[in-house]
């Protein structure tokens, strides 16, 4: 048998992060007889025990509400393969970008963007929480599956994307490690739009699968015209369902063009020769064009209004709110209710940041069991 061989990202661009200009890991492993650096770090996020939960976690509608919905697993699929797309299209690094997209939501905690609010709220005189910066903690800490080390051991360049979103909320004393003066890797970046390609468009598949949104009222939203036009005469015809998978496979495709194409642009532009003037960069290099940012503006301003705060979406918010807040006072007033690998960690981190670490790890159905366990709403009472 011939001599096994790593084969890298085929054709990359100078400012691509090639495997070989990796900082590596914090636990040197050695290199593997034909897996790259970062397929193994794509391997090491899918086993992970936060990559399964995703399926378990809200994205927009609960888990139990329909089955076909996405959750939060769905949603990262969607992503990563969007990621991967424009990854190849301006010769980045594929292997690299996947394993971002792949872990960018991994800290999320139960119920959606509510959940993150709520654990935010509740962790304010604590040090704060954001989905991103707990990704983080996740990877590096909280996941256990190695006999020598906490947490997975991931390459710095995929950690430090966990830091790098524009939005996101900082937990004081996670990623200090990370020089966010630094330029943002290309391969992070592209992460952080196609995360928005995939929920813009994902939500309004459901929206309008769960009735919520209307086929009609869209037409208001100058970036659904146009991929509705696109469809061609046949539109009219076609049944509804067909008539939005149509539509809404038109925008994906139109979105990541319109990606692809103006950061080619500006790497041109900007003089992007090697990788380290991406290190150099100050602004974010990863963008749509102006017209396409202002629609994309229109119709994220409407999916707002719309479904994110649509009363049957805004329902299951409270109920979540009071969930989580029940179970943080909780664990706080009797800490002896969380696993004791959760409590090894109280002397070193402090008891409020363990009771968040706990909560956030949740899935949504375990929550609402734990609720009824610890807070004594429901059958589980006696536990
Ligand atoms: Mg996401």
């Amino acid at each position: 048998m011939s001599p096994l061989k790593i084969y890298e990202c085929a054709n990359l661009a100078p400012y691509a992060a090639a495997d070989s200009a990796s900082r590596g890991r914090v636990y040197p492993v050695s290199a593997h007889p034909f897996r790259s650096p970062y397929q193994r770090d794509v391997a090491r996020i899918i086993h992970a025990t936060a990559f399964r939960r995703l399926q378990h976690k809200t994205q927009v509608f609960v888990v139990h509400e329909g089955d076909h919905y996405r959750t939060r697993l769905t949603h990262t699929l969607e992503a990563a393969q969007i990621t991967r797309t424009i990854a190849r299209a301006l010769q980045l690094n594929e292997d690299l970008a996947e394993a971002i997209a792949l872990s960018h939501d991994l800290g999320h905690p139960p119920f959606g963007h509510s959940g993150e609010q709520t654990m935010n709220e509740l962790m304010r005189e604590h040090g704060g929480f954001g989905h991103n910066a707990h990704g983080l903690r996740i990877v590096e800490v909280l996941e256990s599956r190695y006999r020598k080390h906490p947490g997975l051991n991931l390459s710095y360049e995929v950690r430090e994307a966990f830091v790098r979103h524009p939005t996101q909320h900082f937990i004081r004393g996670v990623g200090a490690e990370f020089n966010l003066k630094e330029g943002v890797l290309l391969e992070a970046q592209i992460t952080f739009l196609a995360d928005e390609i995939a929920y813009d468009n994902h939500d309004l598949d459901d929206g309008l699968a769960a009735g919520i949104l209307h086929e009609e009222a869209l037409g208001e939203l100058a970036l659904w015209r146009q991929a509705q036009e696109n469809v061609g005469a046949v539109y009219a015809e076609l049944p509804a369902v067909l008539k939005r998978s149509e539509t809404i496979r038109r925008l994906v495709d139109f979105l990541t063009t319109d990606l692809i194409c103006t950061t080619a642009e500006n790497i041109r532009a900007a003089g992007l020769t090697s990788l380290a003037a991406v290190r150099e960069q100050r602004e974010l290099c990863v963008v749509h064009s102006p017209a396409v940012q202002k629609n994309k503006a229109e119709l994220q301003a409407y999916l707002q209004v719309n479904f994110y705060q649509h009363e049957r979406v805004l329902l299951k918010t409270k109920r979540a709110q009071k969930i989580l807040a029940d179970l943080f006072s909780a664990y706080l007033q009797t800490p002896e209710k969380m696993p004791e690998t959760f409590r090894a960690r109280i002397s070193t981190v402090g008891l409020p940041r363990v009771v968040c670490d706990y909560i956030a790890g949740m899935t949504d159905p375990f929550a609402e069991v734990e609720h009824a366990r610890v807070c004594g709403d429901g059958q589980f009472e006696k536990d």
